[in-house]
């Protein structure tokens, strides 16, 4: 078997017949509810999938591409949004949609400009909800203090799509270069503004109808006010990224692999509201890996760390930031949290179906 025609390369298409001809299709073979958790199996078919296509060689894996362009430097980024139900305390997908595209534009350390919004709509979908989910968009884009500037609508028979998709896209002006997931150093501190796992927490008990007396609300906002301030205070800021999927146990362990580093984050520094501790419990979730859309993880070089932290929290969104760990140099893509009593554990990135459509 070993000879020199079998160790010719085949092509594609070859390879993708002697695939379906011969084998069953197996589970492996097919996406998976997995494939968009944000954890570990959607890095893999990003990989495997796109990157492999075009991904260009210089793919940094931050939340958003920047391109030079004549004299300045503009961040581009797009994102979709599937959740159900279309609302839940503290937001709508309207105001989700733009959120996460100017969070992820934000994390370029670029000042968002203007988005895109493109709607699939399912046929029967009540004409009020669409002009509901658009009043939200506005107000959060009027705070975010971007423009909505071109758009595209297209409605699919009943049962094709679930009421309502959006999908943004963004630009933005980079404000400072070289703030990327891959620039962190040993000794940056860590920031979180604010607590983890409401966003997820909140989406899963309005979904199951369970909101009844629970104090829950999604984190969803923009934090172009936040970040912007941050920036334009001059401080040496080297990441930022925001926990979506897979919380900040994915978002955390991204950034380590990126700049190969290792972290140590201190547990008891890391607010969880008592509502999301007790779903997380009832759920058997963790809640460093429960979705945020209203979050930012901040990493700072040391001298900075507690002038950026009093800035974050003067903002509304950043009232309960705290440095909760900091960066070390070994051994790469390690994050560690202390415990409560001591103890060390290894924070890995999410694996499974985690909580599908959330975001
Ligand atoms: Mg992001």
């Amino acid at each position: 078997m070993d000879n020199a025609e079998d160790r010719r390369p085949k092509s594609e298409d070859q390879v993708l017949m002697n695939k379906t001809e011969n084998r069953k299709p197996k589970t492996e073979n097919r996406v998976l509810l997995s494939h968009g958790a944000g954890g570990k199996e959607m890095a893999t078919l990003i990989e495997r999938v796109f990157l492999n296509c075009y991904g260009p060689p210089d793919y940094a894996g931050d939340d958003s591409a920047t391109l030079e362009l004549g004299a300045h430097r503009l961040a581009f980024t797009t994102d979709s949004f599937v959740v159900a139900p279309l609302f839940f305390p503290g937001g709508d997908i309207g105001r989700l949609a733009v959120s996460g595209t100017v969070n992820d534009l934000l994390t370029a350390a670029a000042r968002p400009l203007v988005l895109s919004a493109s709607f699939i709509i399912e046929e029967g979908l009540e004409i009020e909800v669409l002009s509901r989910i658009a009043a939200s968009m506005e107000r959060a884009a009027r705070e975010a203090r971007v423009a909505i500037v071109t758009g595209d609508t297209k409605v699919v028979p009943k049962g094709s799509a679930d009421k309502l998709f959006i999908t943004t896209a963004g630009v933005g002006l980079v404000l400072r270069e070289g703030v990327s997931g891959g620039a962190v150093r040993p000794e940056d501190r860590i920031i979180l503004t604010g607590s983890v796992g409401d966003h997820g927490a909140a989406v899963m008990l309005a979904r199951e109808g369970l909101l009844e007396g629970a104090a829950l609300k999604s984190d969803v906002a923009p934090l172009t006010e936040l970040i912007i301030q941050l920036l334009e205070a001059g401080l040496e800021v080297h990441a930022m990224r925001d926990p979506t999927r897979g919380g900040i146990a994915a978002a955390l362990n991204e950034i380590a692999r990126q700049s190969g580093v290792s972290m140590e984050i201190r547990e008891d520094e890391v607010p969880v509201n008592p509502g999301v501790a007790a779903v997380c419990e009832a759920l058997g979730l963790d809640a460093f890996m429960v979705a945020n859309e209203g979050k930012m993880l901040i990493f700072v070089a040391p001298w900075d760390a507690d002038r950026a932290l009093a800035l974050v929290r003067q903002n509304p969104y950043g009232r309960e930031a705290r440095i909760i760990g900091e960066v070390r140099s070994d051994p790469a893509g390690r994050v560690t949290v202390r415990t409560v009593i001591g103890t060390a554990r290894i924070l890995d990135a999410p694996s499974g179906e985690l909580l599908p459509r959330i975001c």
